[in-house]
């Protein structure tokens, strides 16, 4: 068995209906067959329409942006994993930087949405990465290391074989500024020696560690080309299809 690779794209809030739809419609169009799994990350009002026009495409993947930690009640405007789960996704994006940020997730609460989503039978792609300052500092493995753990090793071998992993300095999400692939694969291989020290070699050989940071068609390929980068999670350029596309074709 071998490590998957995947290209997400993360629209976060951005495109209505009609222009999801469009969007999707060409980057079906565009996709040459790969073993490379693609997924669409939209948001909520897009993942039914998304559902039906990728349908009968494999590798093309469908996921949501965030879910809620309870499985049902009253929690007014969430969304819980079983409902993401019933219009045909098997992903979903938790911890991303923004959602730290601006609503204050903590590794605790993304802690309890990675078993949410797992028991809904969902696959978290779990964003980690680190604040410029903590760059600056030279902490970031520390930083990075109490993320995963927090969030992801209190979980058992078959749940934790479900879970991507997406390396996201915070630093270079939408600022245009890429880690170079040194720092990417540095920060890869520690994550996936983290994996190998709770889980074994093997588990940590097999998961899938995405990077994302102003991933584009001109950067995509070096980075993808490190031994411990397995795909990207991408934002920006996942918003324009022939973009998304030719990241998509940097992996084969
Ligand atoms: C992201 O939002 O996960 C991301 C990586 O954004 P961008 O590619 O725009 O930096």
């Amino acid at each position: 068995m071998s490590r998957t690779t995947m290209v997400a794209g993360n629209w976060k809030m951005n495109k209505n209906y009609q222009e999801g739809r469009d969007l999707v419609k060409s980057i079906v169009e565009r996709l040459q067959p790969t073993d490379t799994k693609v997924v669409l990350c939209t948001p909520f009002v897009h993942l039914n329409s998304v559902a039906a026009s990728i349908k009968d495409i494999s590798n093309l993947y469908l996921g949501a942006q965030n879910c809620h930690q309870e499985a049902s009640g009253a929690y007014t405007g969430e969304i819980s994993t079983a409902m993401i789960k019933s219009v045909g996704a098997d992903y979903v994006i938790i911890g991303h930087s923004e959602r730290r940020k601006y609503f204050g997730e903590d590794d605790a609460l993304l802690a309890q949405k990675v078993k949410a989503a797992l028991e809904s039978g969902l696959k978290p792609i779990f964003c980690c990465g680190e604040e410029l300052s903590v760059r600056e500092a030279g902490t970031q493995n520390d930083l990075v290391a109490e993320q995963v753990k927090a969030a992801l090793f209190d979980l058992s071998e078959e749940q934790f074989a479900e879970v991507v992993i997406a390396y996201e300095p915070v630093w270079a999400i939408g600022t245009g500024k890429t880690a170079s692939p040194e720092q990417a694969q540095e920060m890869h291989k520690h994550i996936r020696s983290l994996i190998a020290d709770q889980y074994g070699a093997e588990r940590a050989d097999l998961t899938t560690i995405l990077y994302g940071g102003s991933v584009k068609p001109k950067n995509a390929k070096e980075i993808f080309g490190q031994p411990d980068v397995d795909g990207g999670l991408i934002g920006g350029a996942s918003l324009k299809a022939d973009d998304f596309v030719a990241i998509v074709d940097s992996t084969l």
